[in-house]
């Protein structure tokens, strides 16, 4: 940290008061400055990030522009009732088509090169072939959309066939979005850590010891929520992904979901071949805000990349990453006011590709 006293000058940078301060610059908090500036073109609008970029979930998770396997749904269908995860479906189907539209298909690089589930396992598999016409009802009510899951079969595996899922770039998704902001004269911030915020007087302490004053403030710093409101219930889980160089012959070039949505893989351009999850394999471990690679989970995929996916012989990682999911109990988000002017929306619970936008938007909407 630099340590300078104030000029007469940079008064007018600091002691300024704007009317909505958003902390958190990932998908999520990006999308409420964005919707903001849009609706109120004069206001003024300030984006804070603790990291260079953002970094928690946004610029590091897997792609997937999904809604649910069937087997995430059978697991979901344990701890909460069908009306709420009918209606998560279809938040999730409506975010990615305002995120498609707002973004821009090219500019994202979402395509559809077919999706599916894959099971090892044929009592799962028969458990979830059993429930298809369910999860069918749910996608036509939800979306309205026709048969999305059926029975097939795909590399040798016993498969289910999702129809409508699809997959994107998230550095382009949010290069674009960062973009659109600028162009809007949203001002960012970046390495502007929040230490403290008193939502009462909605001011805002940096960890540079600046001050910031705003007519509202919305937390969207998700899985670091706690550190900054302390009786918050969202839980971090790490998250571990890797991409392979070109594998010459690669058969996985679609998108697919394993045990629940815990395991996720899928082509990658040129060939590439990107795998990531088993979260579950060390879910103590895992339940972590500090960034990092978990051996014992990394050994386990490439045994499952190996021995199950038998990839190719001679395949090498190119790049391994970790990034930080926020878990409420229930897996739906949270979009709460704090105090009068003081919005929270965190939580996105491995699922903010299709969330973090409509979200985002929604929050805008109870701001005004
Ligand atoms: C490995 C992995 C794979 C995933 N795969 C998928 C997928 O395929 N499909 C899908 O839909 N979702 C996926 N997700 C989930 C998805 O990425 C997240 O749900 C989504 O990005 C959350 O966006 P967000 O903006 O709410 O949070 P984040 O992107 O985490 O943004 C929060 C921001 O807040 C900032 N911040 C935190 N504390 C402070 C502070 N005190 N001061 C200033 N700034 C602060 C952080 O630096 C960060 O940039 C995955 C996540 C991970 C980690």
């Amino acid at each position: 940290m630099i340590k300078a006293e104030r000029s007469f000058w940079e008064k007018v940078l600091y002691d300024q008061k704007y009317d909505l301060i958003v902390i958190g610059a990932g998908l999520t908090g990006q999308s409420v400055s964005y919707f903001f500036k849009k609706k109120h073109p004069n206001k003024k609008v300030l984006v804070l990030d603790r990291g260079f970029f953002p970094i928690g979930a946004s610029t590091r998770n897997a792609g997937f522009a999904c809604f649910g396997s069937p087997t995430e749904h059978m697991a979901d269908l344990k701890i909460e009732e069908e009306s709420r995860i009918i209606d998560r479906i279809r938040k999730r189907f409506d975010g990615l088509q305002l995120l498609r539209y707002t973004l821009g298909d090219d500019n994202i690089d979402y395509r559809e090169p077919g999706a599916y589930e894959i099971f090892t396992d044929v009592g799962i598999y028969d458990k979830a072939a059993e429930q298809l016409p369910i999860f069918n009802r749910w996608l036509k009510e939800a979306a309205g959309v026709d048969n999305v899951y059926q029975k097939t079969t795909h590399n040798g595996f016993k498969a289910i066939g999702i129809k409508h899922e699809g997959c994107l770039h998230p550095g382009k998704m949010m290069r674009t979005l960062y973009r659109k902001n600028m162009r809007l004269g949203v001002e960012f911030r970046w390495q502007a850590k929040v230490e403290k915020l008193d939502t009462a007087s909605r001011s805002i302490l940096l960890d540079n010891g600046i001050e910031l004053h705003s007519e509202n403030i919305v937390i969207a710093t998700n899985s670091f929520t706690s550190k900054l409101l302390s009786d918050i219930e969202i839980k971090p889980g790490r998250g571990f992904v890797f991409v392979t160089k070109p594998i010459f012959d690669l058969k996985w070039t679609g998108t697919y979901h394993f045990d629940a949505g815990y395991y996720y893989f899928r082509g990658v351009d040129n060939n590439r071949f990107l795998l990531g999850g088993a979260r579950s394999y060390d879910i103590d471990v895992e339940t972590t805000t500090e960034f990092g690679t978990n051996e014992r989970i990394k050994n386990h995929l490439l045994k499952f990349a190996n021995s199950v996916l038998k990839l190719p012989a001679g395949w090498e990682i190119d790049t391994e990453w970790s990034g930080i999911m926020g878990f409420t109990p229930t897996k739906s988000p949270i979009l709460k006011s704090i105090s009068d002017g003081v919005l929270l929306v965190a939580g996105l619970s491995g699922m903010g590709i299709a969330l973090g936008m409509q979200l985002g938007k929604e929050a805008v909407e109870e701001l005004t």
